[in-house]
């Protein structure tokens, strides 16, 4: 490369697709059709669930839609309350609002920067319904300390497991744990089908409820044709995008332990800087979908100029997700203090499977000079 020619882009994310995805696709484009249009998803959801240790898995076409459908199977609507995490994206609480309930936010933990079991107990109404623990950027929520509140309260605990695919908390994978999870397969997330999600539950009636409500209603062993029993829902993944999620799913173990090695990579290379990265506590994995920095609350930084240092170097940079309260949409919340310090202060990282150890040095040293500066 000459001195002129810019350096080459380094985006924040991107898939990984390989042979076997392309055959797939290719497979299910030429022959999935007529009566092997199901093919692929059945087998997709078949390997969820065995990847997931859960018996029941739906795939759907957004990690939101398998949110939505999950709450309206619990029966979540007018009145209900949800309780969130103040830092969340905002397809957490999306289908609450659609659902005719109401997100009510509780402040972060500053080490995981998941939901504060402590704040979500305070938060109980007489019309709370469920907690929805947000596994965010692959940390794990408290779950043993929110399935308690949940249990001495008679509440749902919900999992959006959307970020993290290949996260463990003791032995349980994300998303296995709750009343259900769901996760997404967005182009930006670590396993992709270009759009797609999927539920997951270990509940069988709830499971049979939210099936029903996935094929516009209408019931298993109905025999009479387009005969719906109730208004449901049309978000279903198509068998095209079911056959790349399985040719994502055999290789779902090594796209996680490449986003554990960029991690590693980047913790070492910062490790001499005043910030916090992704947590992970004892006895549990983080899959690091998003390696985040967290700048120390006492050292000056201006996650603005460090955004201008990576775009002026092709490096794209991705602010943490804002607080909900701030948006002007749900409410505000100016007790919110861990939320509201934490989203100035952290940024997240590039990081893809085909990430070369000098990109991570790249970004890792234009990290270095913005800290090191007076
Ligand atoms: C990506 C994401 C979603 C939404 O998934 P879509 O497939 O884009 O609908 C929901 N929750 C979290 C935490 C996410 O990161």
């Amino acid at each position: 490369m000459n001195a002129e020619s810019k350096s080459s882009r380094i985006y924040y994310t991107k898939p990984s697709i390989t042979e076997l995805e392309i055959r797939y696709a290719t497979d299910a484009a030429t022959h999935g059709w007529g009566e092997r249009c199901y093919e692929y998803i059945e087998r997709f959801e078949q390997q969820f669930r065995q990847h997931l240790g859960v018996p029941h898995a739906i795939a759907t076409s957004s990690g939101t839609g398998a949110l939505h459908m999950g709450m309206a199977g619990l029966g979540i609507g007018p009145g209900d309350e949800v309780i969130l995490g103040d830092i969340n994206w905002i397809a957490s609480a999306a289908p609450i609002v659609h659902l005719g309930a109401k997100p009510v936010l509780v402040d972060v933990l500053s080490d995981t920067w998941c939901l504060d079991p402590a704040a979500v107990e305070a938060a109980i109404t007489p019309r709370t319904k469920a907690i929805l623990a947000v596994h965010l950027y692959g940390n794990l929520c408290d779950m043993n300390a929110l399935a308690d509140v949940a249990r001495k309260h008679g509440l749902h605990l919900i999992e959006d497991a959307a970020e993290a695919i290949g996260s463990i908390w003791h032995g349980r994978r994300a998303g296995s744990m709750g009343a259900f999870g769901a996760f997404s397969f967005h182009g930006t997330k670590t396993i992709t089908t270009g759009e797609g999600g999927v539920f997951v539950t270990n509940d069988d009636a709830l499971y049979e409820r939210v099936l029903t409500l996935s094929n516009h209603g209408r019931a298993r062993g109905e025999t009479r044709q387009f005969w719906p029993a109730t208004t449901g829902f049309k978000y279903k993944m198509s068998n095209l995008q079911a056959a790349i999620g399985c040719a994502q799913l055999e290789r779902v173990e090594e796209l996680v332990a490449t986003k554990r090695r960029i991690f590693e990579h980047y913790r070492s290379a910062l490790a001499e800087l005043p910030l916090a990265m992704n947590p992970e506590p004892i006895g549990t994995v983080n899959g690091y979908w998003m390696p985040t920095i967290v700048v120390d609350k006492d050292v000056p930084f201006d996650r603005d100029d460090l955004l201008a240092a990576f775009r002026a170097d092709n490096i794209d940079g991705r602010v943490f997700f804002w607080p909900l309260s701030s948006l002007g949409l749900f409410g505000t919340y100016p007790s919110h203090k861990i939320g509201q310090s934490l989203s100035r202060r952290a940024l997240n990282l590039p990081s893809y499977n085909d990430m070369t150890t000098a990109e991570i040095d790249r970004v890792s040293s234009i990290v270095c000079s913005s800290l090191s500066q007076p």
